[in-house]
């Protein structure tokens, strides 16, 4: 799934917030939000295991939760947001699909690693891969929700994470096409500065 997708259903998920304490409205969704980013900040690392918990992130989430509901104050709130939504993400990642270069092949039996369990969780395919049009629709329906029921900043934020979204999912094919041609002309010393997740089924 797209971080954009992850980032919507975290502030979707977060929302609830406004039901039964209003005045925690933003900072829980803004918290949604970045939590469903945070992960996918190590794609350029180990990526869907260094920053990705699904388990331990769940527990923390809980712990988070509880201390935000007796002591509800921005930073208690925005951190349980972030981690919830964090652990959303991860938890998630197990519906999608593999780690490979081209997902939509279905080769790769890693979608996220758990550390808790010590092994990488292998791919639902519920959502093929990231930018999948299934992954745009999901993201349109979360967006949707949130536009229809909010206004101000959540219905900017929510409009904006669409528009990534689909201009992401149009791009998705072509841009391995073009890391392709890319990949058969570079020299060789250039690719090995390259990390190796980019390139591995590519040449
Ligand atoms: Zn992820």
């Amino acid at each position: 799934m797209m971080a954009t997708t992850h980032a919507l259903m975290g502030m979707g998920l977060l929302s609830a917030t406004g039901l039964f304490a209003p005045e925690y409205l933003p900072v829980a969704v803004a918290g949604g939000a970045v939590g469903g980013i945070i992960p996918d900040l190590d794609l350029l690392g180990n990526h869907r295991r260094t920053l990705h918990f699904p388990v331990l992130y769940s527990a923390g989430a809980l712990a988070l939760v509880a201390i935000a509901a007796t002591v509800p104050t921005i930073l208690t709130v925005g951190l349980a947001a972030v981690l919830l939504s964090a652990a959303l993400h991860s938890a998630m990642d197990a519906l999608g699909g593999g780690l490979e270069v081209k997902p939509w092949k279905g080769t790769s039996d890693r979608a996220v690693y758990s550390h808790y369990h010590d092994r990488w969780l292998a791919p639902r395919r519920w959502i093929r891969y990231d930018g999948a049009p299934e992954d745009v629709a999901l993201a349109g329906v979360l967006a949707g929700v949130l536009v229809l029921t909010f206004a101000g900043p959540i219905q900017t934020a929510a409009l904006a994470f669409l528009a990534i979204s689909v201009v992401y999912g149009l791009c998705r094919k072509p841009l391995v096409v073009a890391g392709e041609y890319l990949v058969e002309r570079l020299p060789q010393h250039v690719l090995d500065r390259i990390p190796f997740q980019f390139t591995e089924d590519l040449s």
